[in-house]
C-alpha cells in the first residue's frame, strides 16, 4: 500500500459558478483558472501521482502548454487512473477536504463522492469528501480563493497487467 496527499488552491475571478468534484455549483463568482479550476480534482489528482511517486499535476499537464487549456479536471483524473493502472496499482480509498468560506457545500457533497467513485472505479464508501469553512480567516475566509486537501491510498495490483 502506498499513501498519497494533495493541496491546491484557486483565487476566485468574475464568473457564475465553480466547479469542485465535477459538480457545477452556481456562484456569484468563478474561478480564475488554466482548466476549468476544480481544486477538489485537482488536489486528488496530486495525490493520485504522489503515491505512485509519479510527479505531480504540473509535471503532466504544464499550464504553459495551449493543449491543455481548458481541459476537463475529470479528464484529467481519468489519464492519470490509466497511468496508474498502467503500473498496476488500484485506489483502497480517498479522504478529502475543501476550505471555502461560501457558498455552503453540504447539499453538493454527495454528488461529488459518486462523481469521484465513478473517476477511481471504487465503491462510494471508499470516497470522502468533507467541507469547512475558514471561519473568516485570512485569504479563505475573506473569500478570496479556495483550497482543499486529499489523502489517497493506493494498492499495488497481486496480478501484473505485464
Ligand atoms: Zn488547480
Amino acid at each position: 500500500m502506498r499513501i498519497g496527499f494533495g493541496y491546491d488552491s484557486h483565487r476566485f475571478a468574475n464568473g457564475d459558478h465553480l466547479m469542485i468534484g465535477g459538480i457545477k455549483i452556481p456562484h456569484g463568482k468563478g474561478i480564475n483558472a488554466h482548466s476549468d479550476g476544480d481544486v477538489l480534482l485537482h488536489a486528488l489528482g496530486d495525490a493520485l501521482l504522489g503515491a505512485a511517486a509519479l510527479g505531480d499535476l504540473g509535471t503532466y499537464f504544464p499550464d504553459t502548454d495551449p493543449s491543455y487549456a481548458n481541459i476537463e479536471s475529470s479528464e484529467i483524473v481519468r489519464r492519470i487512473m490509466n497511468q496508474l493502472g498502467n503500473a498496476a496499482y488500484t485506489v483502497g480509498n480517498v479522504d478529502a477536504t475543501i476550505i471555502i468560506e461560501r457558498p455552503r457545500l453540504a447539499k453538493y457533497l454527495k454528488a461529488m463522492r459518486i462523481h469521484i467513485a465513478e473517476l477511481l472505479e471504487v465503491s462510494l464508501q471508499a470516497v470522502s469528501v468533507k467541507v469547512k469553512t475558514n471561519e473568516k480567516m485570512g485569504w479563505i475566509g475573506s473569500e478570496q480563493g479556495i483550497a482543499a486537501h486529499a489523502a489517497v491510498l493506493l494498492i499495488t495490483s497481486s496480478i501484473s497487467p505485464f
